[in-house]
């Protein structure tokens, strides 16, 4: 166990080589932001409202370029970053990203370039509690061993801290900031031994055959299908590709996409498969539940309830799971 000086000293060794970016409380939310003053960092372990995806998979790039007769990859600056305190369902949502582009050198890039640190309250402050229930309970004694992460922090009741190292990376660092006191974890894969996800593997079934449930149709009428749900989900990936002409050559982009857009699924001649509220959900739901665990084996949803907490209409995602199950 070592105490908060000596954490505040690795923050010191990691400021030294990575722009580092971590959950601070404004107001009564949490976001996630570059800091200034390692100070303002947030260790109550909660879930900050925005996702941290955005720092492997930027909501807009260029990727290459295209002249009369040369193609060209468009060359970015990876800055080093560090992602300090991911808690450890966006550590898993972090997991199914590495799956999804393990072949993107654009996303690989800037995986490599980041330094991510973990980080789990064993006992968080009262205040937090309405938070901690969820989360607490996806904690168990192999979790790191089914995580990526290159540090690892734990706290425990007493305020004192417990570190695992995940990587080289992350072993080099501590040692720079001279902490002998940690333990190495070897990553053996995101599903654990005891066999896939039992809650994927329930609602796999729930929701692939959910599709004339009366739920959809009350969802449809109150949705408005703004995205914000996907736009916080740490496990959203859709992108759009977009030739954009400029001068004499053209400009391939990546960016974000969202499945409440009216764009998303359109076809040639206007026709789209996901043209109501309705089949938009339909298909957001299949998208975590039933398409990514039939293709990675792993959750689609993490459980961060996000998606609830920026829902202007107040869909929750929880209660309508529930309730689906129900029937
Ligand atoms: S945040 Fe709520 S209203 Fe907006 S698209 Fe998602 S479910 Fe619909
Ligand atoms: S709870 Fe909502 S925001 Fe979180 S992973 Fe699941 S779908 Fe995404």
């Amino acid at each position: 166990m070592i105490k908060q000086k000596k954490i505040n000293n690795l923050l010191n060794v990691i400021h030294k080589e990575y722009g580092i970016f971590a959950p601070i409380l404004d107001g009564k939310e949490l976001f996630i932001s570059k800091i200034s003053d390692i100070k303002d960092i947030d260790y109550s372990g909660r879930i900050p409202l925005n996702s941290w995806k955005y720092l492997f998979f930027p909501p807009c790039e260029d990727i290459f370029e295209v002249n009369k007769d040369d193609f060209q990859e468009i060359k970015h600056d990876y800055p080093k970053v560090c992602a300090y305190n991911m808690t450890v369902l966006d550590l898993k949502a972090l997991g199914l990203y590495d799956l999804v582009f393990k072949d993107d050198p654009y996303y690989l890039k800037r995986r490599r370039n980041t330094l991510v640190v973990g980080y789990f309250a064993s006992s968080p402050e009262k205040k937090d509690f309405k938070d901690w229930t969820n989360y607490a309970t996806s904690f168990y004694e192999n979790t790191l061993e089914h995580i990526p992460f290159d540090i690892f922090i734990m706290r425990s009741k007493a305020g004192n801290f417990k570190v695992y190292s995940g990587s080289y990376k992350g072993q080099d660092i501590l040692e720079k900031a001279k902490i002998k006191e940690f333990s190495n974890v070897k990553f053996v894969g995101l599903i654990p031994e005891e066999g896939p996800d039992k809650r994927m593997l329930e609602l796999y079934d729930v929701i692939k055959n959910s599709k004339d449930d009366k739920l959809w149709d009350e969802l449809g009428k109150i949705c408005i299908a703004c995205g914000k749900c996907s736009q916080v989900c740490p496990t959203c990936f859709c992108f759009d590709l977009e030739d954009e002409p400029q001068n004499n050559s053209i400009i391939r982009k990546r960016s974000c996409s969202n499945c409440f857009h009216p764009e998303f699924t359109e076809l040639a001649g206007g026709a789209s498969y996901t043209g109501s509220v309705k089949e938009k959900l339909i298909f957001w739901y299949e998208h975590k539940f039933v398409r990514i665990p039939k293709e990675y084996n792993v959750p689609g949803c993490v459980g961060c309830n996000r998606c609830s907490e920026v829902c202007p209409v107040l869909i929750n995602i929880n209660k309508n799971l529930s309730s689906l199950k129900k029937k």
